[in-house]
This record gives structure tokens, C-alpha cells and sequence, in this order.
């Protein structure tokens, strides 16, 4: 005889979905996140004489400016801030910083998977002292901790492993030399953020933005662009090149990068940021994925089959929101009758290992495409009980 879970998973999966009940949109990954139609379409017709050129020529050049320019209104730059922006993603941006903006040791606030990495690089840096590490339980927040002898803070805006947002403010009494970088790459763009609280508020493409992979973009205070040149001049220090901050500082300033990038990147970019400004900005995205995310909370409250991973609401990530499914009922039967019908990319984050559900809800995604999933949620578990 088979166990009643195994019984109720077969049940799921075996499962017909109505149409009428699925999403406009299946997409609700946590990166790459879904393209408006909008965007896809401009490549083939407004862009479709510019990929294939030159990027040290003036169509990409614009594509560039248009971006710089656009995130510059977006996140209302604080005067001497500068948008830089290189190849490789946000990973890659975690070894250059390692290399041009941490002094000597680093302190790392780690919550999840890519707030552990960073502090990864610089615990395996030669040049650099082990850093000061702040853990929390995967679900939970940490607070910096102020230290005389780290000359850089560092922690994710959202950890996008385990959905949990952090406040961005410069920890209390910390130096004026105490850089503060902050990984914000799946919720740039889809939250109010005050950048001066920052030094490297950094991101990539592929989730907020709305475009494709494979850039990392940083807004940098004149101490981190300070920082970097200083560092960079010591004759001790080996700065590979495509690692080097300086080198990516001065190609942005004309618009360009070290090496070639991806063009349709750069032109979903450039396009996504537009739009975001002409919705509203920051103000604008930041009520609608409380909204979008708001809904899937409101229904883990409503189903005791459901639970917020998150326990704290006030930690919980508007864009990105994980919830445990009760052990009865086997979560990967739900994604995978989900996948089958479309709604894709829900699955936790893999090294978490829990029975859970993962939901974006990045400034893309409209209410009534969350609205159709939950419903969609409804009927899978209710169909099947
Ligand atoms: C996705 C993600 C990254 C990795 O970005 P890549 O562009 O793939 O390198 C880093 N940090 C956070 C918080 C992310 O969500």
C-alpha cells in the first residue's frame, strides 16, 4: 500500500489544471525573472539594426548612457555617486571588490547562499585578513556589528536564497572609512532604497531589471571610487585586469565596457529602466511588489497547509517570497504539475532543501497574474485533499 503522502503526490501530479484558471504569465522565477512582451519584441524591430554592431560605436554607447542616465533618476544618485557597470554579473562583482574596494578585512553579514559566497571570496583572498563573519539561521536577519578593525561592511539588500529582506542603513557609529556594499541584486529596482546609505549598491540584470545576465552594475560614492584608485595604485596588489574597478570606472565614464557585452542585455536594460521610470519609479515599484507579494502572503495565512518560512513579517522580502508547504504534502509534486502547465520556476532555492515554494514577484509581475496563482494554488491543494 502506498504511504497517503506518496498517495496525495501522485494525485497532484496526475492533476488537469483548468485554463482558464492559469496565469497570463507562468514566469515567477527569482532569476532570470520573466521579460515583458514589450521588451522581447523591441529587439526584433526598435534594435534590430544595433545588435550585431560595434560597442565602441555610438548605438551601444547609447544603449550605455541611456541605462546610466536612467538608473541615475531611478535611485535619485546622490551627488558624487556614479554608475559603473561591468561584465561577469554580480558574482563577479563580489572578486572585484575583493580585490578593489575591501582594504584589508571585510565583515559579512551571512543569512543564505549568496551573501555566503561573497564572504567566501575574501575568507580565500591571500591579500586580505579572514573576515568578520555575522551568521543568522537561513529564514532569519542579522545586524551588523560595528568593529574598529574592518574597513568594509557587506550584506545582501535581499537574500534571495531564503527571501529575507535587510534594512539598508549605515550601521550605527560605524567610521566614515568603513565602506558599506551592499549586494542588491534581486531587488534593485523593485524597492525604495536610499543609496547614501551606501557606498556599492550593487546589481545585475536578470531579476528586477527585467533583462538578461551576464552584467553587474554599481552605483559608488566617491569614497569607494577614492577607495579603489588608491588600492589599485599599490604596487602590492595584483589587479587582474578584468577584475579592476579603476578600468571599469573609466570605461562607464564613456559609456562603454572593458570587454564587449551582450547588446540585447544592455538594450532589455536600458528599456526596463525607462519603463519602470515612466511607471513611477522606485515609489511606484516598491507598492506593487509589497502588493504582488502581499497576496501570497495573505494566502499562507489563509491555508493551514501553508506556512511563511520568513517568521518575522517585518524581514520578509517583497520580491521574493518562500513558503513551506506542510509535510504531508510533497512540494515538488506542486512545482512539477505547475511546470507541466507552465507556471515555471517556483521551486526553492536547491540548497536550502526544504519542502517549499518560491515565489518572485518582481515590479514585472501584475497582481492578477499572482491572484491567477494563487488561485491555481486553491485548486491543486484543494482538488486534491
Ligand atoms: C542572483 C544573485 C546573485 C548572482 O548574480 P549573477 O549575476 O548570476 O552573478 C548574487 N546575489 C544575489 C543576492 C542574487 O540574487
Amino acid at each position: 500500500m502506498t504511504d497517503p503522502r506518496t498517495a496525495r503526490a501522485e494525485a497532484i501530479r496526475a492533476l488537469s489544471i483548468p485554463s482558464s484558471l492559469l496565469p497570463a504569465d507562468g514566469r515567477f522565477g527569482s532569476g532570470p525573472s520573466r521579460l515583458r512582451d514589450e521588451q522581447v519584441d523591441a529587439l526584433g524591430t526598435t534594435y534590430r539594426g544595433v545588435l550585431g554592431t560595434s560597442h565602441r560605436q555610438k548605438p551601444v554607447k547609447e544603449l550605455v548612457a541611456r541605462t546610466r542616465r536612467g538608473l541615475a533618476e531611478l535611485f535619485s544618485l546622490p551627488e558624487g555617486y556614479e554608475v559603473v557597470l561591468g561584465n561577469g554579473g554580480s558574482t563577479a562583482f563580489w572578486d572585484v571588490a575583493a580585490i578593489s574596494l575591501v582594504e584589508r578585512r571585510s565583515e559579512h553579514l551571512v543569512l543564505g547562499e549568496f551573501s555566503q559566497k561573497f564572504a567566501t571570496e575574501t575568507t580565500n583572498a591571500p591579500h586580505l585578513l579572514d573576515p568578520l563573519v555575522v551568521t543568522a539561521e537561513p529564514g532569519s536577519l542579522p545586524r551588523p556589528v560595528v568593529d574598529e578593525d574592518v574597513d568594509a561592511y557587506a550584506w545582501p539588500h535581499n537574500e534571495t536564497s531564503t527571501g529575507v529582506m535587510v534594512p539598508v542603513e549605515r550601521p550605527a557609529g560605524a567610521r566614515e572609512d568603513q565602506l558599506v556594499l551592499v549586494d542588491a541584486t534581486s531587488v534593485a529596482g523593485a524597492a525604495q532604497v536610499d543609496v547614501s546609505q551606501t557606498d556599492a549598491y550593487y546589481f545585475a540584470p536578470q531579476k528586477a531589471f527585467a533583462s538578461d545576465g551576464g552584467l553587474w552594475l554599481s552605483l559608488l560614492s566617491s569614497a569607494a571610487i577614492e577607495r579603489a584608485g588608491r588600492l589599485e595604485a599599490q604596487s602590492d596588489r595584483w589587479v587582474p585586469g578584468f577584475l579592476s574597478l579603476q578600468a571599469a570606472i573609466d570605461n562607464s565614464r564613456k559609456d562603454q565596457t572593458l570587454n564587449t557585452p551582450a547588446v540585447a542585455t544592455l538594450a532589455l536594460l536600458a528599456d526596463q529602466v525607462e519603463w519602470l521610470l515612466e511607471q513611477g519609479g522606485l515609489a511606484w515599484s516598491d507598492a506593487r511588489t509589497r502588493a504582488t507579494s502581499g497576496l501570497l502572503h495573505q494566502w499562507a495565512e489563509r491555508r493551514p497547509e501553508v506556512t511563511a518560512f520568513v517568521s518575522d513579517p517585518a524581514a520578509r522580502s517583497q520580491v521574493v517570497t518562500t513558503l513551506d508547504i506542510d509535510e504531508s504534502i510533497d512540494a515538488t509534486a506542486i512545482t512539477s504539475v505547475l511546470r507541466a502547465h507552465g507556471v515555471v520556476d517556483v521551486e526553492p532555492y536547491r540548497k536550502l532543501g526544504r519542502n517549499q515554494l518560491r515565489i518572485a514577484t518582481f515590479p514585472a509581475v501584475p497582481e492578477s497574474d499572482v491572484e491567477a496563482l494563487v488561485a491555481v494554488l486553491d485548486h491543486v491543494l484543494d482538488a486534491t485533499a
